[in-house]
C-alpha cells in the first residue's frame, strides 16, 4: 500500500502531495477532496501513488473519496498531460475546463461536499390543451417571456427537462397554477440503440469523396474532407459515424461553436435517435455532471455532438472523432489557460486511442491543406454542391469610384443598392454582412479629433444606439451615449464607421418597406433568440438579415440569392499574419450561403482597394493556398514555423518593462534571432492592466518540445526575482 499520493487541483499549479489515512483506498484518477489552503476544500485527481514524504512540511490526509471509481482513465490522464505540457500550463488549468464545475467544485467545508449523482430528471410538461385560442394569443401580448418559453417546450414536444426551461420558478408555479404546465420527472439514461436504414443516399460524387476517406483512413490517421459549402460534407460525415457506432464504438463530432450544434443535432438525432448526446460548455454544471458520470458507468458505443470541451468526457473506446469547420479560430480558448486548439487536440485524442479523424471544411486551414500537400492526411475533394446548385457570381464594387459619382447612400454602393431592390421586387431574400456590431465604432469630435474612449483600456468605446450606451468590446464597460465634445462644449460628436445596428438602419431607411431582422452578438443573446431569429428568416417573415460572423457559419437558405458584405477592407485591415487568410474564408464561407438549385446566388463586395489579390482569387483555392502558403514560408510562419507569444500583464507600468526586457534578454541568449520583442501591442493597456508582448518563432525541423522546455525554464527563472513575482506571464502556444 502506498503511503502517499500526488493530486492534481483545479489551479495554475503542480500537484502537491497528500497522505492517505489508515483505512482509505484510492487509485490513480479518483476525484478525492483534500484540504487546501487555510479553509478550503478542493476535489482533486489522484495522478500517481508513492510512499516518499513530501520534502518540506506534513502532507495533510485525503479526506475523501469522491465517487465508488475512477473519474479518469489511464489514456485521459495522458491526454490532460499531452495538453499542460504543449499548451505551456499546469495539469490543474486543465482539469478546470476538462470537468464540470460540480465535481471540480472548491467549498468552505467538507461537510458541503457531496459529489452530485443524479438519476432521475424533473421535466417541465405542456397542457396542450390549455395553451390554444385566446389565452394564447393573450399571453403572447402580456407575457412574451413566458409565450417563448411555452412555445419551446411546445417545439420539443411538449416535454423538457426543468433545467432547459428559461424561466425562474415563480414563474413556473404560476403557469403551474393557470393550468398551463404540469411538473414531471422522468429516468435520465443514454440510449444507444439507433437504426441504420435511415442513411441518406448519396450522390455519386459525395460517394467518390467516401471511399476516398475509407481507403484513405486505412493507412492514415487523418484525413481532409475539403467540399464546398452545401456539398454535403455532413451526409458523408454519417455513413463514417454509421460504421463506427455499429461497431461498439464511441464517436465525437466536434463543432466550433455552440450555436450549430442545434441544426445538426436534430439532423443527426434523425438519424441516430437518442444515441446522441449533446456536450458544451454553456449547459448546466448538473447536466454536464450527468452526462460525464452516465457516460462513465455506460458501455462505448456513444455518439457525442459537442464544442471542443467535450474532448474531455470519459470514452471508452473512441473509433472516429470528426472535426467539422475545421479552419475555424473558435476551436480555439483564447482565454483562460488552457490555450488550446480543438482541432489539434482532437488529433492528439484520436491517436492516443487509435482512432481515426476526419477534419471538414469549405475552406481548409492552410495548416490542414499543407499536410494534405505534404502527404501526411489524406484527402478528398468535393467540388459540386449537392443538386447541381452553383455557385454565386462575385462581383466588387468599388466604393471609391461610387463616393466619386456620389452615387454612395448611407454606406451602400450603386450596385448593392440595385442588387437588394431586385431580390426585394422578386421576392427573395438578402443577407448582409459587417464584422462589427454596434452602430459606430467610435464617436469623434469632428473641430478637435477628441473621441470617447475607454478609462480602463487602450480602446475606443462603440456606440449602441438601441442600449444607449458606449460599450467597451473588450470586457463590456459601458456609459451613456454622449452628445457633445467635452473639449469644444457645443460640437456634436459624429457616430464613425459602422456597425450592424448602423446597417440595419440605413437599409431600412433605403427600403422602408423591406423587413429587416439583425442577428449579432447583442441580439442573439442566448440560444434561444438565435435560433428564433434564424427561425424567422429561414421561413422568409424577414427579407432581409443583417449580421456579423455568425452570419458565415453553417446556415442554409433556400432563398437567399444575395449576400452583400459591406466593407472587405476592415476584414484585411488587421495587422495579424492570417489576416488575408481569414478574410478570404470568411468572404467564401458567407458566399456559400447563396444561391439556389433554379437561380445562381450572386455575392456583392464593397470594397476601396478592388484590385486587391483577394477578391480576384476568392474562388480559386488552390491558387489562393499557393500563394499564401509561399508566403508563410517566406516570412517563417505557421505552418513552417510554431510560434508561440508571451504575453506579460501588469498594472505597474515600469516593472513590466523591466521585467519583459530582462525575459527578452534572458530567451535571446538561448534562442536567438527566433525571439521577437517586447513590445506593446496594438492595445497595451486593458482593464486598468499594462500588456507586453514577446513572441517565439521555432521552425519545424527543430525540436519544438525542447524549446517549449527552455522557455519554462526561463520564465520559472525570472520568477526568482521577487520583484517580478507578480506579472502575469501568459504562453499562447500555435496563435490563430
Ligand atoms: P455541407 O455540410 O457540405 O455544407 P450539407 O451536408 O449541409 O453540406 O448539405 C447541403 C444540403 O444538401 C443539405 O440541405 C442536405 O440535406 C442536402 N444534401 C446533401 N447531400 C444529400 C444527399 N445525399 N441526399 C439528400 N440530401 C442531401
Ligand atoms: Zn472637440
Amino acid at each position: 500500500m502506498s503511503r502517499f499520493a500526488d493530486i492534481v487541483l483545479p489551479l495554475a499549479q503542480p500537484a502537491y502531495t497528500f497522505a492517505i489515512g489508515e483505512g482509505v483506498e484510492v487509485c490513480v484518477g479518483d476525484a478525492v477532496a483534500v484540504q487546501f489552503g487555510k479553509n478550503a476544500v478542493y476535489t482533486g485527481v489522484v495522478w500517481r501513488l508513492h510512499d516518499v514524504p513530501p520534502a518540506r512540511g506534513e502532507a495533510k490526509p485525503i479526506l475523501k473519496v469522491l465517487y465508488d471509481k475512477p473519474l479518469l482513465s489511464e489514456l485521459q490522464m495522458r491526454f490532460w498531460e499531452w495538453i499542460a505540457d504543449y499548451y505551456i500550463c499546469s495539469v490543474g488549468e486543465v482539469m478546470r475546463v476538462a470537468l464540470p464545475s460540480v465535481i471540480k467544485a472548491k467549498a468552505r467545508c467538507e461537510a458541503e461536499f457531496e459529489p452530485y449523482i443524479p438519476k432521475r430528471e424533473q421535466t417541465v410538461n405542456l397542457v396542450a390543451e390549455a395553451f390554444v385560442g385566446d389565452a394564447r394569443a393573450k399571453m403572447e401580448r402580456r407575457a412574451p417571456k413566458r409565450y417563448e418559453a411555452l412555445c419551446e417546450i411546445e417545439e420539443a414536444g411538449g416535454v423538457l427537462p426543468r433545467y432547459a426551461v428559461p424561466l425562474d420558478f415563480t414563474a413556473l408555479k404560476a403557469l403551474q397554477r393557470a393550468g398551463f404546465i404540469e411538473m414531471g420527472e422522468r429516468d435520465y439514461k443514454l440510449d444507444c440503440e439507433w437504426s441504420r436504414t435511415l442513411l441518406p443516399k448519396l450522390s455519386q460524387a459525395q460517394n467518390v469523396a467516401l471511399e476516398a476517406l475509407q481507403k484513405g483512413l486505412a493507412e492514415k490517421r487523418v484525413a481532409l474532407l475539403h467540399g464546398v459549402t452545401s456539398s454535403g460534407k455532413t451526409e458523408i460525415y454519417t455513413h463514417l459515424i454509421g460504421e463506427r457506432l455499429s461497431r461498439g464504438e464511441d464517436v465525437l463530432f466536434l463543432v466550433p461553436e455552440i450555436s450549430l450544434t442545434t441544426q445538426l443535432v436534430e439532423r443527426m438525432r434523425g438519424l441516430f435517435g437518442n444515441s446522441v448526446t449533446v456536450y458544451h460548455s454553456k449547459l448546466t454544471p448538473q447536466q454536464r455532471t450527468r452526462l460525464y458520470t452516465d457516460m462513465l458507468s455506460s458501455e462505448s458505443g456513444n455518439f457525442v455532438v459537442g464544442a471542443r470541451s467535450a474532448l474531455f468526457l470519459p470514452y471508452k473506446k473512441l473509433g472516429l472523432v470528426v472535426v467539422d469547420e475545421e479552419h475555424d479560430s473558435s476551436y480555439k480558448q483564447s482565454e483562460p489557460n488552457p490555450r488550446y486548439n480543438g482541432r489539434d487536440a482532437a488529433i492528439m485524442l484520436a491517436a492516443l486511442h487509435d482512432a481515426k479523424c476526419v477534419l471538414g471544411s469549405a475552406t481548409p486551414s492552410l495548416e490542414s491543406y499543407a499536410n494534405h500537400l505534404s502527404g501526411k492526411y489524406a484527402y478528398a475533394l468535393l467540388t459540386e454542391r449537392y443538386g447541381g446548385v452553383e455557385m454565386p457570381d462575385i462581383t466588387i464594387s468599388d466604393t471609391v469610384r461610387n463616393v466619386k459619382r456620389n452615387e454612395r447612400k448611407l454606406h451602400f454602393n450603386k450596385e448593392l443598392i440595385d442588387g437588394i431592390a431586385e431580390r426585394l421586387e422578386n421576392n427573395e431574400q438578402v443577407i448582409l454582412f459587417q464584422n462589427r456590431r454596434g452602430y459606430s465604432p467610435y464617436m469623434e469630435c469632428p473641430t478637435c479629433g477628441w473621441s470617447v474612449r475607454c478609462p480602463h483600456c487602450n480602446v475606443t468605446l462603440s456606440a449602441h444606439q438601441q442600449r444607449r450606451r458606449m460599450v467597451c468590446h473588450y470586457w463590456g464597460y459601458n456609459e451613456p451615449i454622449r452628445r457633445f465634445c467635452p473639449n469644444c462644449k457645443t460640437t456634436e460628436l459624429k457616430a464613425m464607421g459602422f456597425g450592424t445596428e448602423r446597417v440595419e438602419e440605413a437599409v431600412s431607411a433605403l427600403f422602408p418597406e423591406a423587413r429587416v431582422l439583425r442577428l449579432d452578438g447583442d441580439t442573439a443573446t442566448s440560444g434561444a433568440a438565435y435560433n428564433r431569429i434564424i427561425g424567422a428568416f429561414a421561413r422568409h417573415e424577414a427579407d432581409i438579415l443583417v449580421g456579423t460572423q455568425i452570419v458565415s457559419k453553417g446556415l442554409d437558405f433556400a432563398d437567399v440569392t444575395l449576400i452583400g458584405i459591406l466593407n472587405g477592407d476592415n476584414l484585411l485591415a488587421s495587422p495579424d499574419f492570417r489576416a488575408e487568410e481569414r478574410a478570404w474564408q470568411l468572404i467564401m464561407q458567407v458566399a456559400g450561403r447563396a444561391g439556389r438549385r433554379d437561380k445562381r446566388g450572386e455575392v456583392i463586395i464593397q470594397t476601396a482597394e478592388p484590385q486587391h489579390s483577394v477578391y480576384s482569387m476568392v474562388g480559386d483555392y488552390e491558387r489562393v493556398a499557393a500563394k499564401l502558403l509561399a508566403e508563410r514560408k517566406q516570412f517563417h510562419y505557421p505552418p513552417f514555423s510554431r510560434i508561440v507569444k508571451i504575453t506579460m500583464r501588469s498594472g505597474d507600468k515600469e516593472r513590466l518593462v523591466e521585467s519583459s526586457l530582462r525575459l527578452g534578454e534572458q530567451l535571446r541568449e538561448r534562442f536567438g534571432r527566433r525571439v521577437l520583442g517586447p513590445v506593446a501591442p496594438l492595445i497595451d493597456r486593458v482593464r486598468g492592466e499594462y500588456r507586453v508582448e514577446l513572441m517565439l518563432k521555432v521552425e519545424v525541423e527543430a525540436s519544438f518540445s525542447r524549446a517549449r522546455s527552455i522557455l519554462r525554464e526561463e520564465i520559472a527563472r525570472l520568477r526568482e526575482d521577487k520583484n517580478f513575482r507578480n506579472i502575469v506571464i501568459i504562453c499562447d502556444v500555435d496563435i490563430l
